[in-house]
């Protein structure tokens, strides 16, 4: 199985990165993705360990970093970007949870992102939170048959999914998935399995039942489950599934 959205680079992790990998293969996790934050998160990514489980670089400004465009984002991004290292652009997206002050930034910076990752033919991972209108509209203005990428931690409704499917787009199901009372299971169980993937999104987002500790990359077997559960289908048939549209999204080895 593989987590396409993991922050496994942050201070959270630093104490017991060895154990918490150790967990994720016992857990059948043969792949990690890590979508940056800011460009320190690159050299974050880098002091990681080795291990049998494979880690994925992938670089991006997420926007809640975004209070002004910084200057030569699009060329410094590109730089990175066209790396064999990294194997999509993000996290992108519009944030208007936190702040509404820096929409206009945002909207740039996401701009830039869709630009040169149509440029260097790799995906865009979007983070969105109250925002779905204008994140979508922005793909839509940017998909000339050649943008993909996934719209992480879905919780959208049924017709923004279609929405984004329509886009070109993949659906990130992380751990609001297995929360009561989200309603994300009711939505996910109208849209179709062909264009989902599994994330963690840890450290945040812990699945239930471990809700509200910290999250790791071997959780993501209990949003497996519930994804098995909502589609009624065996957990292998999701885990499979899953790995394999990851893979090809991604283009994992
Ligand atoms: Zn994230």
């Amino acid at each position: 199985v593989i987590d396409t959205h993991c922050h496994l680079y942050l201070e959270k992790f630093t104490d017991d990165i060895d154990e918490v990998l150790d967990r994720a293969e016992e857990a059948g996790v043969t792949d990690i993705c890590m979508p940056a934050i800011t460009f320190d998160s690159l050299e974050q990514m880098e002091a990681l360990p080795t291990h049998n489980v494979n880690l994925h670089d992938m670089v991006g400004l997420h926007p809640c970093d975004v209070e002004e465009v910084p200057d030569h984002l699009e060329s410094t991004l590109q730089r990175y970007a066209q790396q064999e290292r990294f194997v999509a652009i993000g996290e992108t997206g519009l944030d208007y949870y936190w702040s509404t002050d820096h929409v206009e930034a945002q909207k740039q910076s996401l701009h830039i992102h869709c630009e040169v990752a149509k440029a260097v033919d790799k995906p865009i991972v979007l983070h969105n939170r109250d925002s779905t209108q204008d994140v979508l509209d922005i793909i839509d203005q940017h998909q000339d048959g050649s943008l993909t990428g996934v719209w992480h931690c879905f919780n959208g409704s049924v017709e923004e999914g279609k929405r984004a499917i329509d886009l070109g787009l993949h659906l990130g199901i992380g751990g609001i998935l297995t929360f009561k009372n989200a309603g994300v299971d009711k939505t996910v169980a109208e849209l179709p399995l062909n264009v989902m993937i599994l994330e963690t999104d840890a450290p945040y987002l812990a699945p239930s039942p471990n809700r509200g500790k910290r999250n790791e990359p071997s959780f993501v077997q209990y949003t497996a489950q519930k994804l098995a559960e909502v589609k009624g289908k065996d957990i292998s048939v999701i885990k499979q599934q899953t790995s394999k549209q990851a893979r090809q999204l991604f283009n994992l080895i």
